[in-house]
């Protein structure tokens, strides 16, 4: 079958080798110059953290070796108080597992490459999608050139252009829910030819309404984003204010960010944003086309899910189409199925947003995480939220369910022990009870 993808991100690229190892033949349209020959676009976010969705996902094909030897493990958090104060949280109980930073251009580059290699795939840079027939599948381009596809994939990310052709349609309902926040990446360089902090950590300044976070790059570099409220990062329009309001808020980064205003300056304001379509495909006529990844379903970053949750998209159609035999049209019908799994990711995004920027810096949070992971060692079976979400593929929709009968099974195994002590010094006469002696 002849298959069209639209977008060759880090999910088009992806999709791209699932489909051509099926044996259909590929071809990907991106709108930007091919950037393993250019330099990479500015304004993305600059490194992500991948886990075990997506490394399950490359896994399947065989990728993960040659993309994760360029990531850097982050076993937990290293929350930055106002004061200065570290405190270290695994995220994980026995503190063998972690999210691994990885540079978004370099990820992209590698799966580039990887849908290069697979016979049947065709790669064609500065195409980009300006128009769309669902009915015929005929494609128009900026450069005024058309193409035709019987199956068209949009993988064109959360300003998806086939989903803007969809929106128009009877029958599909889209919203986009923006967050009165904005983010912003600045540079925090190596020192001395070493990493300026512990690499081992995703960081987090957590501030109450607004937070920065770092991770490492293998430079030796880390690469800060502040999330804060549009009128924060508004108000910040001269260097002895950006300069007066990271000494107050982030004194000891502050110290290690000596192009903190250039990079405040220079860098562009990335929008966070929540956007929901359905259904995902729409099939007319001789064509169907179906959407992927952040072009169907764009959530905010804040449990480092999105391209993990892309990623496993592609999981979940190649298992689709072998339900139905490589039937495209059924097998996105099926793939419709996925939307209980991302819009409880799309929910969990959000609400971690809270959990990052304001509890992660409470006792009372580090004490609840504390009893969290010792109940995780006591009670076989037992995991947290983050783990499932993390460090495992339990479907999304799955985690939510679990968690609640584990808190149930918890609770009755801490009603267990309490009423067993009570027995016991029952026993040896040290309570008293109604009628007792
Ligand atoms: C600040 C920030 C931090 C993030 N951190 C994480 C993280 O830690 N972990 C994680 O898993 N996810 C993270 N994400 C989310 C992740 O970046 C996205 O989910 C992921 O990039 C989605 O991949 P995609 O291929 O669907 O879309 P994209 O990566 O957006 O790719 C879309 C591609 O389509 C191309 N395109 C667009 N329009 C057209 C057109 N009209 N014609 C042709 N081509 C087109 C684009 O050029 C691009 O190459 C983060 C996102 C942000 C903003």
């Amino acid at each position: 079958m002849e298959v069209t993808i639209v977008g060759a991100g880090l999910v088009g690229c992806l999709l791209a080798c699932f489909l051509a190892r099926r044996g259909h033949h590929v071809t990907v349209y991106e709108r930007r110059p091919d950037p393993r020959r250019h330099g990479r676009e500015g304004g993305r976010s600059i490194n992500l953290a991948l886990s075990a969705r997506g490394i399950d996902a490359l896994r399947r094909l065989g990728l993960d070796g040659k993309v994760l030897d360029a990531a850097i493990p982050m076993p937990g958090r290293m929350m930055h108080a106002s004061d200065g104060a570290l405190t270290f949280q695994p995220y994980s109980a026995d503190r063998t597992q972690a999210i691994n930073s990885i540079g978004r251009a370099d990820l992209n580059r590698r799966l580039l490459d990887a849908a290069d290699a697979m016979p049947g795939v065709e790669l064609r840079f500065g195409r980009r999608l300006t128009g769309l027939d669902e009915r015929t599948g005929r494609l128009e381009f900026e450069d005024g050139k058309e193409d035709g596809a019987r199956v068209v994939i949009g993988a064109d990310g959360a300003y998806s252009a086939v989903r803007a052709r969809l929106q128009q349609l009877p029958g599909v309902s889209f919203s986009q829910d923006y967050l009165d926040y904005g983010y912003k990446e600045l540079p925090l360089p190596a020192r001395n030819g070493e990493y300026a902090m512990d690499p081992g950590a995703l960081h987090i300044w957590p501030r109450g309404r607004s937070m920065m976070i770092a991770l490492p790059n293998p430079d030796r570099s880390f690469t800060c984003t502040v999330f804060w409220p549009h009128d924060t990062l508004a108000a910040l329009d001269t260097p002895g204010k950006v300069r007066a309001y990271f000494a107050a808020h982030y004194p000891d980064a502050f110290e290690l960010m000596p192009d903190l205003v250039p990079g405040y300056r220079d860098n562009p304001v990335g929008h966070l944003v929540t956007m929901r379509c359905a259904p995902w495909h729409v099939t007319t006529g001789a064509a169907t086309v179906g959407l992927v990844g952040d072009a169907a379903h764009a959530i905010v970053p804040f449990y480092g899910q999105g391209a993990n949750c892309g990623f496993e998209d592609c999981v979940a159609l190649d298992r689709c189409l072998d339900e139905v035999g490589d039937d495209f049209p059924r097998a996105l019908e099926l793939f419709e199925r996925r939307r209980a799994d991302t819009d409880v990711i799309a929910r969990l995004a959000l609400e971690n947003f809270v959990e990052m920027r304001d509890k992660v810096g409470s006792r009372l949070f580090l004490a609840g995480k504390r009893l969290e992971h010792a109940l995780e060692r006591a009670l076989p079976g037992y995991v947290s939220r983050y783990e499932l979400v993390s460090f495992s593929t339990t479907p999304y929709s799955q985690v939510e369910r679990r968690i609640t009968r584990q808190r149930l099974a918890a609770a009755a195994a801490g009603a267990a022990l309490v009423a067993a002590g009570f027995a016991a010094r029952r026993g040896r006469g040290l309570v008293r009870t109604p009628g007792g002696e």
